[in-house]
């Protein structure tokens, strides 16, 4: 059966698609199977794992209203399978923007993913879902259908308030939609230790977080491969493999793979 987790934070730019994309080579690289699922409109995901959302047949956008299956919509990048670190792809473009407007009418909107995905559960043992930075009908189709969720975040001072809506949302789905939704852990991302003040937040979060076990041990510094490797249509675990980024990631699916046994 697989797991899903959403990568979600309502801010903005503070990595999730990194997050997601190499997450998703990662694990591919210790061998396991996993779909990527691009929520965000602007498509990110998708062009970061190799795929030209201008050129889509089918996109998470049939899928979620429903003339398309998750089956004859995903696809695979040639890049990652060159790379040794194939996962599969559900993508996305501009159009799933309309999808949010489009499902308003629709019976159990909220659910419409989840549905969907119960078609190719046992064909992977991760599900990773990118959701776009706000908390709307499409991260909530994300929250609806997850197990969990992980949330990156840079360990700057408003960084701990935004954290408060989205722990406030994962409640409420959690009460309303999904009993099985719960925050799998925070990952501290784009750290410098250089900088006082990333040191000091680091710590606080361990405070909070560390013994509720709901802060992941790896941390992912700032590393310029890690920015440079979208532009080459790649995750930067497959872009530049010793990178200090892209071992990370690879310890980071490491911790996921532990983690999962856990849950
Ligand atoms: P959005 O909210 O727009 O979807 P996001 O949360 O998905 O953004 P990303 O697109 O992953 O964020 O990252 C934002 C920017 O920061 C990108 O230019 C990305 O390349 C860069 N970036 C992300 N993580 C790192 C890192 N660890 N080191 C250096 N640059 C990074
Ligand atoms: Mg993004």
């Amino acid at each position: 059966m697989a797991k899903i987790f959403c990568i979600a934070n309502q801010k903005g730019g503070v990595g999730k698609t990194t997050t997601t994309v190499n997450l998703a080579a990662g694990l591919a690289k210790v061998g396991q199977r996993v779909l990527m699922v691009d929520l965000d409109p602007q498509g990110n995901a998708t062009m970061g794992s190799g795929i030209d959302k201008r050129k889509l047949e089918l996109s998470v956008y049939d899928v979620l209203l429903e003339s398309a299956s998750v089956r004859e919509a995903r696809v695979q990048s040639a890049k990652l399978k060159d790379a040794d670190c194939s996962y599969d792809i559900l993508a996305a473009n501009r159009e799933l923007a309309g999808a949010e407007v489009e499902m308003v009418s629709l019976e159990r909107r909220e659910k419409r993913l989840k549905t969907a995905l119960a078609e190719v559960d046992a064909d992977y043992d991760f599900v990773l879902i990118d959701c776009p930075p706000s908390l709307s009908m499409l991260t909530l189709n994300g929250l609806c259908c997850a197990h969990g969720v992980i949330v990156p975040m840079q360990c700057e001072y408003f960084a701990l308030e935004g954290l408060a809506d989205l722990v406030n949302t994962i409640k409420q789905v959690h009460a309303n939609l999904n009993r099985e939704l719960k925050i799998i852990g925070l990952l501290r991302v784009m750290f410098d230790p250089r900088i006082t003040l990333q040191q000091q937040v680091s710590h606080e979060l361990e405070a909070r977080y560390q013994s509720k076990g709901q802060l992941f041990a790896t941390v992912i510094p700032r590393n310029v491969r890690l920015a440079e490797a979208p532009s080459y249509g790649v995750p930067g675990v497959v872009f530049d493999p010793a990178s200090k980024g892209a071992q990370a990631f690879v310890a980071f699916a490491k911790e996921m793979v532990e983690r999962v046994e856990t849950l």
